[in-house]
C-alpha cells in the first residue's frame, strides 16, 4: 500500500503512477484537470467543502461529478455517488480510473460510503487518484482503500431481473 505524496507536476511521479495503472499522461492530466474543474460545480452551502469526481472509462470517456448537499444535511450526495450514478444510468460499466479532487492538503480520500458505492461498479484493481488543492496527489487501489470488501458477486444467487423496458 502507498500512502506516499506525489506531484502531478513532476514528471517522473506521473509517468510511474501511469505506469503502475497502465493509464497515459494524457488521462491522468484528463483525470486531474477535470476532477479538479467538477469543484466548481458542487452544491455545496453548508459544508462549503467542495470534492470533484471524474470517473475514466474503459473506452476513454470521462463522467464528472460533485457533492450535492441538501437542508437535511443526511440527504446530501458525495461527488463520487454522483459521478457514479451518472455513469452507470448513462449506460457505462466498465471504468478505468476514480479522480477525486478537494481543496484541501494533503489529498482526503472518498469517504466510506462511496468506497462501498465504488467497490459495487469497479474492479478491485482500479486506481483511485485523490488530488489536494495544488496538485498533489495519492493514488491507491480500490482494494487497499476497502480492505476484505463484498461486492455483488458476493451475493447469493437470485432468479433473473425482470427484462428491460
Ligand atoms: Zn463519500
Amino acid at each position: 500500500m502507498s500512502t506516499d505524496i506525489l506531484q502531478s507536476n513532476d514528471e517522473s511521479h506521473v509517468s510511474r503512477a501511469c505506469e503502475t495503472y497502465s493509464l497515459t499522461t494524457t488521462q491522468f492530466h484528463a483525470l486531474h484537470s477535470r476532477s479538479s474543474a467538477a469543484k466548481a460545480t458542487a452544491y455545496c452551502p453548508y459544508s462549503l467543502f467542495r470534492v470533484g469526481c471524474s470517473i475514466l472509462t474503459e473506452d476513454g470517456q470521462h463522467i464528472d461529478g460533485a457533492n450535492v448537499e441538501n437542508a437535511s444535511y443526511p440527504v446530501g450526495t458525495c461527488a463520487e455517488r454522483v459521478a457514479f450514478g451518472k455513469a452507470v444510468t448513462e449506460g457505462h460499466k466498465k471504468f478505468k480510473a476514480v479522480a477525486v479532487a478537494t481543496d484541501i492538503s494533503p489529498p482526503a480520500s472518498p469517504c466510506g460510503m462511496c468506497r462501498q458505492f465504488i467497490r459495487e461498479f469497479c474492479e478491485l484493481p482500479t486506481p483511485v487518484f485523490m488530488f489536494d488543492k495544488d496538485g498533489a496527489f495519492v493514488v491507491m487501489k480500490l482494494e487497499q482503500l476497502l480492505p476484505l470488501s463484498f461486492g455483488p458477486e458476493a451475493l447469493p444467487p437470485r432468479g433473473e431481473l425482470p427484462a428491460k423496458a
